[in-house]
């Protein structure tokens, strides 16, 4: 308790060295002004954002790749392209989003019109992660500027090329009455969130989104947590194992498993594990060669201290595939590991990086307990060609999001919602999901002053009475 309380008051007395008061409040009086709410001035932004990642695309991935070894193949369709269809999406349908939403009116309540105003929230706070720093961070941005809202943005300092170029780049392009960047870490952080902004978004781990919350029940400040956890993959018997590997491979070493929603660990039967692991070497090696520390489409560890604490993982561990790491590099290769114990580190903890274990579980239904026996994933991924399991799978395990027969492709939809549920998050984005998640639903209702109805105001009679029940 005292080593609690005095990490506490350490944790205060580092937020006292920023103030952000000033710009919160200035962010606010410019909101105030109605200045960002017409659609006009969100178009505007959102093309201004556009013409910033298209006019900067190699100065953006050239961060990427210095921050986490990001191919620029990869660095374009996972974040700038990515951004960019995100934008063109906005600009198709912000008009028909901000229109108020008709809704029918009770009989006791005629004659009237009943309707939802979508309103802008305020002046908003948007904490970036490091893994997809470009994306992260600025995909809240473009659902926070659709519904009108002024915002600080706080990329991660873990991507610190990533944070620098944002920074440089958005006051260039951007309203700079309505946004503002501040870089830096746990302090700045801290003293931001220590400000009554009128809403937080915080992508990231379980242990700062509770920091995030704790500081937002002070003002009642509303929150989107988009956090973590333990995705997992199921492996049937019966299916195409080559193309399943092909997806699996992609999904989880892609940005060398630094994705929240890649596939965290497998479960599969007896009868499917050595046609699986052969098809898994065999993809791994016709995406990354069988020398992935020189292939440019595999990329780094974040920093020294992520790549420690993901060695620490393989200790006691069957290492069946790869398994060799380069500290200084920030280098791990793919690597696939048999059967850990469900008490070890690798399986209690969100690996977030290139560690693959494989679990052969006795059957179906042990497979669906052993994922719901779990804090709830970020998602839950299932390769197979049985209906009924398909089925089951669908209507027992809860997870933020499900791809059947593949990984990740859901985030390509704009029509989907994207967000976790329990320990992976609170809260969704994407589309319309995010001017939602950044909007005030108003209701209204207009009544008339024709066909009165006396019968609800005292004093109540019997013949009201009578009536009214
Ligand atoms: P983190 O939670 O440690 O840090 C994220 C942000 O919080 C940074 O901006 C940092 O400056 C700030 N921060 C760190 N410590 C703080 C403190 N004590 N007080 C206030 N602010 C603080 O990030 P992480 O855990 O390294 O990120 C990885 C996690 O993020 C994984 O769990 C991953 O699954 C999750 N994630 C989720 C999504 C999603 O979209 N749901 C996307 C990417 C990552």
């Amino acid at each position: 308790n005292t080593a609690w309380s005095a990490q506490a008051s350490a944790d205060d007395a580092a937020s006292l060295d920023y103030d952000y008061s000033g710009l919160r409040e200035t962010l606010q009086r410019y909101f105030a002004s109605r200045a960002t709410k017409p659609l006009q001035w969100r178009q505007s932004q959102l093309q201004a954002l556009l013409r910033m990642l298209t006019d900067n695309k190699d100065a953006l991935s050239d961060a990427l790749y210095k921050d986490l070894g990001k191919c620029k193949q990869e660095a374009y369709v996972t974040e700038i392209a990515f951004l960019q269809a995100d934008i063109k999406h906005a600009l198709k349908h912000i008009k028909s989003w901000m229109k108020p939403v008709r809704k029918s009116s009770p009989l006791v309540a005629m004659p009237a019109k009943s309707y939802i105003v979508p309103e802008p929230l305020g002046a908003v706070l948007i904490i970036g992660a490091w893994n997809y720093p470009i994306q992260l961070t600025l995909s809240p941005l473009i659902a926070a500027i659709c519904a009108g809202n002024c915002a600080v943005i706080k990329p991660s300092e873990l991507a610190e090329h990533s944070s620098a170029i944002m920074a440089k780049l958005l006051p260039e392009y951007l309203d700079k009455k309505a946004f503002a960047v501040v870089e830096g870490g746990k302090d700045q952080t801290s003293a931001l969130l220590a400000e009554p902004f009128d809403k937080f978004f915080y992508t990231g781990g379980e242990q700062v989104g509770k920091i995030v919350m704790r500081a937002a029940s002070e003002h009642l400040t509303p929150v989107t947590l988009e956090l973590g956890g333990k995705s997992p993959c199921v492996v049937d018997s019966n299916i195409d194992f080559k193309i399943a590997a092909n997806r699996i491979v992609w999904g989880k070493w892609m940005n060398v498993g630094q994705t929240c929603i890649a596939p965290d660990y497998v479960l599969i039967e007896q009868d499917a594990v050595d046609d699986f692991i052969a098809a898994m070497k065999q993809a791994i090696e016709s995406q990354y060669s069988t020398e992935p520390k020189s292939s440019k489409e595999y990329g780094r560890i974040v920093n020294q201290r992520h790549c420690q604490r993901l060695a620490s993982y393989l200790e006691g561990q069957d290492v069946i595939y790869g398994g060799q790491i380069d500290v200084q590099e920030r280098y791990i290769s793919p690597t696939m590991v048999l059967n850990p114990e469900a008490s070890s580190k690798i399986m209690q903890e969100e690996i977030f990086g290139p560690l693959l274990p494989i679990i052969v579980m006795p059957t179906k239904q042990a497979i669906v307990e052993f994922i719901n026996k779990r804090p709830h994933p970020l998602a839950a991924y299932l390769f197979t060609q049985d209906k009924d399991f398909e089925q089951v799978f669908v209507n027992n395990v809860t997870a933020g999001n499900m791809c059947i027969n593949d990984c990740s492709m859901f985030m390509l939809n704009h029509n989907l919602p994207f967000g976790g549920v329990g320990t992976s998050g609170m809260g969704r984005y994407h589309g319309k999901f995010g001017f939602d998640t950044f909007s005030h639903e108003k209701t209204v209702m207009r009544r008339s002053f024709k066909l009165e109805n006396a019968f609800r105001y005292a004093p109540f009679t019997k013949f009201k009475s009578f009536m009214l029940n």
